[in-house]
């Protein structure tokens, strides 16, 4: 394992990002997650262009053009002699005294990255999601540090047994909670379109692009939850778990928003095996 931060390789339990550093305060700043295959990154130009476009959507200028990021990658996979690995690539606003507002201009991006080892083939076994309401905010397009709603909804799904959040919006099955959510349906693919509320995964597009080439036709639409019964295949898409089949949905009986909860009243995440219902 071997990390960076602003300039300098170290061992990434090092402490070195200092306490006013807006990434640390605020969630101010973005990131990438990429796969290294054989010592290769995998769809580096995708993820950099995504970069690239999360740093312009919050007006944070970015330290590096894309080649900059591409030589900083490389040169990280060198360093860590890593056939197999994820990398995790942060950029944030940078450290300035605490203040909502932007820095002044002198203040320069931080850059951090942690390269980690992986087993080359992840676990295949089939999946299972637990259906949640999405309560991310509106711009999930843009692949922010801030991930408690998606924290939130993992943790629940995994107190359930199950492995991913299937997120529910107006009604609409759109994501799950660090991943693209694909359904299959009389031979067609059907996966949400990448509008404001959903992450454009790198991965989701690699998967349009194949079935392009294999003449699967895929239908980009929200698809309604009250036709999860009429659909014969689930599957979802990451970079690290590349694409998981789904064997079965659960649902629990307190499906809600977080609302205004105070302490010591039922929590609607506090979720137990038993109280679930398989759906699908
Ligand atoms: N949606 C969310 C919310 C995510 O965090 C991720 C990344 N793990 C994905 C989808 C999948 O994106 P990618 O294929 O680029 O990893």
């Amino acid at each position: 394992v071997i990390g960076y931060y602003n300039g300098k390789f170290l061992d990434p339990t090092s402490s070195v990002v200092p306490i006013e550093e807006r990434g640390h305060e605020f969630g101010d700043g973005v990131y990438e997650v990429i796969r290294v295959y054989g010592g290769q990154p995998f769809l580096l130009d995708w993820h950099i262009e995504r970069l690239l476009n999360s740093l312009h959507a919050i007006r944070i200028p970015s330290p590096h053009d894309a080649d900059g990021y591409k030589e900083l990658i490389v040169s990280a996979i060198q360093r860590s002699a890593e056939e197999e690995a994820s990398i995790y690539l942060q950029v944030t606003r940078g450290a300035a005294a605490r203040n909502h507002l932007f820095p002044a201009d002198t203040t320069v991006p931080s850059v951090s990255l942690v390269v980690r080892p992986l087993s080359a083939k992840p676990d295949q076994k089939p999946g299972k999601l637990l259906i949640q309401p999405d309560e991310r905010w509106a711009n999930s397009y843009i692949k922010t540090l801030n991930l408690l709603p998606n924290i939130l909804a993992k943790q629940a799904a995994h107190d359930a047994g199950a492995d991913e959040a299937l997120l529910v919006r107006d009604g609409h099955m759109i994501e799950s909670a660090s991943s693209n959510l694909w359904f299959v349906r009389d031979g067609k693919l059907i996966t949400a379109p990448t509008d404001r509320f959903i992450l454009p995964g790198i991965t989701r597009r690699y998967v349009l692009e194949l079935a392009g080439q294999l003449d699967i036709p895929v239908e980009q639409v929200k698809l309604p939850l009250s036709e999860l019964s009429s659909v014969d295949g689930i599957f979802i898409t990451g970079t690290i778990l590349e694409i998981l089949p789904i064997e079965s949905v659960l649902s629990h009986p307190v499906f809600g928003p977080l609302d205004t909860l105070q302490s010591g009243s039922p929590h609607p995440l506090d979720v137990k095996p038993e109280e679930c219902e398989v759906i699908w």
